[in-house]
């Protein structure tokens, strides 16, 4: 039998299959499209994904494809520096097309040994105590013990399962392409600089040898928004926003967004999950959609191996909905505030203006960009040390640094004191004696997401905190205790 069935071949899906794989997880992963996607639509990795991705020992293929920029200007395009002292060792947006993305993802979860199964479109779905039954579109059924829906914003397994989706529907649609442009790059650039005192969803950025990625708003909302739009509605458009059409010719491809907002109430029905776009859209200001996704399958992935190798603790599967769903009503809100922003209106003007002023200090601009990194997110773990329920970012040891001991997706307890055990955990837990210039706490368990479980230095709080998260002990003590891959 297969232990979790994904819908969904994206970002989010391909994340959570290597996730779960990492933890000997049998996946199968069902995607629509015979062929990937030619369309590009998130840009770069923000500072949680990029650490993510050295987490798990992938930055290096991603930086081999990516270019860094640096993190100003990304609040409602709002053009200040980034902030000093931020809390990372990866301050900087990592600009990579989706589709580079997309493929890396995906050729890391099948390199893990997870199935890609391409043109499967899941259309049906009943679950009982045992297990999920999912139907094809061509008939088939396939039996898992769990499902998630990882299939974007239309989402079939949100809508079969029967989860309300609130928000706000698209008020305006979007064109964006990858175009040839005739005009000179100094007329585009001219153009579109004055366009944008105005209009700032209007822009055009040169990809080299002629060719532009360009976003115009639409005429109104369409019905259908898997249809592109013809070359004949996208120069039009640009004449009735820009006054021109730059003589756009040979286009890529050409695509259509909204801005709906809105997410998904539950993000668990008892064996079914959601994930990804599948759980919340919204528009794409400061790219954050794609990032909130991964994420979300950082959160879920060792759950619910949990889950499937029978050690979770009760509620740790709940708690992925308990802690992600808030996450993404902030970026939700973040989003809706950046739109705002962005209207051409007086009252929003003015707002901007003010906003732009407040993000001259630096903790303002810092607070700002640590929600659209996601750095600051920060999981209710209860009272305690200001770490906790934090991610932990990369610090040096003696002997290496943190997340090249994180790469298998297992439990951590990084211990400065060398007294400590996590005898009967040893299966789920690494324990690694070290020492680091970076860290002023005795000892740390980090969760195998990488946020903060427990900070202190006494072994009957450790023993406390260890079952909360990594179940009960197992029979098996043996050569577990103290097993010290730093010394
Ligand atoms: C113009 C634009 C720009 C963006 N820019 C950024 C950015 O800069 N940064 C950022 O972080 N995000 C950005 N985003 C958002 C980002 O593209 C999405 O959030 C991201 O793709 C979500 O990933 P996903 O895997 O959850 O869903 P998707 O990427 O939508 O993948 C879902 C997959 O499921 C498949 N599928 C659907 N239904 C079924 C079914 N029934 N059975 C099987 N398979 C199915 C689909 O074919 C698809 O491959 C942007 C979005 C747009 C529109």
């Amino acid at each position: 039998m297969i232990d979790v069935i994904i819908a969904g071949g994206g970002p989010t899906g391909s994340m959570l299959a290597s996730e779960l794989r990492l933890h000997g997880v049998r996946v199968l992963v069902l995607e629509r499209e015979v062929e990937p996607s030619k369309v590009v639509r998130s840009l770069g990795l923000h500072v949680r994904s990029t650490e993510v991705m050295d987490q798990r020992g992938l930055l290096d293929r991603f930086l081999a494809h990516g270019q860094q920029y640096p993190l100003g200007g990304f609040f409602a395009g709002i053009d200040k520096p980034s902030p000093g002292l931020l809390d990372t060792s990866h301050a900087y947006v990592l600009g990579i097309p989706q589709t580079t993305t997309d493929h890396l993802l995906a050729e890391r979860a099948t390199e893990l040994g997870a199935e890609i199964r391409r043109g499967c479109e899941l259309a049906g779905l009943s679950q009982d105590d045992h297990g999920v039954t999912v139907e094809l579109a061509d008939g088939t059924q396939l039996r898992s013990r769990y499902l998630v829906g990882c299939d974007g914003g239309h989402s079939s397994v949100r809508r079969l399962l029967g989860i309300a989706f609130p928000g706000e529907p698209a008020s305006v649609d979007m064109l964006l392409g990858e175009v040839e442009v005739a005009a000179p790059a100094e007329t585009v650039a001219a153009v579109v600089a004055d366009v944008r005192k105005t209009e700032k969803r209007c822009g055009a950025g040169s990809l080299g040898d002629g060719v532009y990625r360009i976003v115009v708003p639409a005429d109104g909302v369409a019905e259908d928004r898997s249809v592109p739009p013809t070359l004949a509605e996208f120069t039009q458009q640009l004449r009735v926003i820009a006054g021109t059409d730059f003589g756009v010719h040979s286009p890529r491809w050409l695509s259509r967004f909204g801005d709906g907002t809105r997410i998904a109430e539950h993000y668990r029905v008892r064996r079914v999950l959601l994930a990804g776009d599948a759980a919340h859209v919204h528009p794409p200001a400061a790219g954050q959609g794609l990032n909130l996704g991964i994420q979300d399958a950082f959160n879920l992935g060792w759950k619910l191996a949990a889950e499937v190798d029978g050690w979770a603790p009760e509620g740790l599967l709940d708690s992925y909905h308990t802690e992600r769903h808030p996450v993404a009503v902030d970026v939700l809100d973040n989003t809706r505030a950046q739109m705002e922003l962005l209207s051409p209106d007086p009252g929003p003007q003015a707002v901007r203006r003010l906003v732009s002023e407040l993000m001259d200090f630096e903790e303002v601009n810092r607070h700002l960009i640590e929600k659209i990194t996601a750095i600051g997110v920060h999981y209710d773990f209860g009272d305690g040390h200001h770490l906790l329920g934090r991610r932990m970012r990369d610090v040096g040891l003696n002997r290496g640094r943190l997340y090249e001991l994180t790469h298998d997706g297992r439990g951590l307890l990084l211990d400065q004191t060398g007294r400590l055990s996590v005898m009967g955990w040893a299966d789920r837990v690494d324990h690694v004696v070290d020492l680091s210039e970076d860290l002023d706490v005795p000892a740390m368990l980090l969760r195998p997401d990488g946020h903060v479980a427990w900070v202190g230095e006494q072994q009957q709080e450790l023993l406390d905190q260890l079952p909360r998260w990594f179940g009960a002990p197992s029979a098996d003590t043996s050569p577990a205790d103290g097993y010290d891959r730093g010394s």
